[in-house]
């Protein structure tokens, strides 16, 4: 199958042929992840069908997760309950807030091995900004769960209903994406040299310029002495508005996903194609998600 049938899959299932155009020739060295609706539920703990799956994986190649969400999303979503072998988690490359952080296991702790903090006076402009931005725009809910605007050092997130928010409140806040979007554009306005870029169903991240997952990404193959025809991701948001594209556009494989249902069928697909390289499952799963 080649990426011509790829890509024509993926306009049949309403996943973005952009995402699909590009495979892997071999197994791939580094498979990454996105954290939410990915690897799983919105703001819930990863399910064990996800997580057994990621410590097999790690048995085979380096995993990364990559995602908007801070470390202590990662904490309790992620690592409370993979439950891997201590050896394995040296595999394992976290890089939360978008890749602005980066932690690898050593002497059996997760050591920061690098951040790119905004400076405390970035930072409160871009809170009194994201602030003003939303009050004017009629987004200031009267009511939050949790803290509206959170500062995670390297980037400021604004969440309209708080970061607590009941799913189902969230899910229906901007099902058209239209209100973050307007607060995007007047956010990006009134901050040049920073990244801004809707997030979940009712967030807002603001980093420094060029600071997104694709950089992340880079990065990351840079510094394995990969190429990026050596890696696979996986996200749910790599539709061109989404957080997740510009890992598409650093030139990486990636199989767009809507749930973690939908991972779980990729990775048993990747853990066919390890067990007959010649079979090359990893198309015929994706064609089957697709439709
Ligand atoms: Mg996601």
């Amino acid at each position: 199958m080649g990426t011509a049938d790829l890509a024509r899959a993926g306009e049949g299932g309403g996943i973005p042929d952009t995402a699909s155009g590009r495979a892997l020739a071999a197994f791939p060295r580094l498979v990454a992840f996105d954290l939410d609706e990915t690897l799983a539920p919105l703001k819930e703990p990863a399910p064990v069908a996800t997580t057994s799956r990621l410590a097999w994986l790690l048995t085979l190649v380096d995993v990364c997760v990559l995602s908007g969400a801070a470390f202590e999303q990662f904490e309790w979503q992620l690592l409370r309950p993979l439950a891997a072998q201590e050896g394995l988690l040296g595999r394992l490359h976290l890089m939360p807030t978008c890749g602005t952080r980066y932690y690898r296991r050593r002497d059996g702790e997760w050591s920061l091995v690098h951040a790119d903090e905004l400076t405390e006076p970035e930072r409160a402009r871009v809170r009194a900004v994201l602030a003003t931005s939303a009050r004017e725009l009629g987004l200031w809910e009267p009511v939050s769960y949790g803290e509206r605007i959170e500062d995670r050092g390297t980037q400021v997130t604004f969440s309209a209903l708080g970061q607590q928010a009941p799913y189902a409140s969230k899910k229906a806040w901007d099902p058209d994406g239209r209100r973050r979007a307007a607060l995007v554009e007047r956010v990006r306005a009134a901050l040049p040299g920073f990244e801004v870029r809707a997030n979940g169903y009712t967030s807002v991240d603001v980093t420094r310029a060029g600071a997104d997952k694709g950089q992340a990404i880079r990065r990351l193959i840079s510094l394995l002495g990969l190429t990026r025809d050596e890696v696979l991701f996986i996200g749910d948001r790599l539709d061109p508005a989404g957080i997740d594209y510009p890992v598409y556009l650093a030139g990486v494989t990636c199989l767009p996903v809507t749930s973690w249902e939908q991972t779980v069928a990729v990775m048993d697909g990747l853990l066919d194609w390890h067990r007959d390289p010649a079979c090359c499952p990893l198309a015929a799963r994706f064609v089957r998600l697709a439709v």
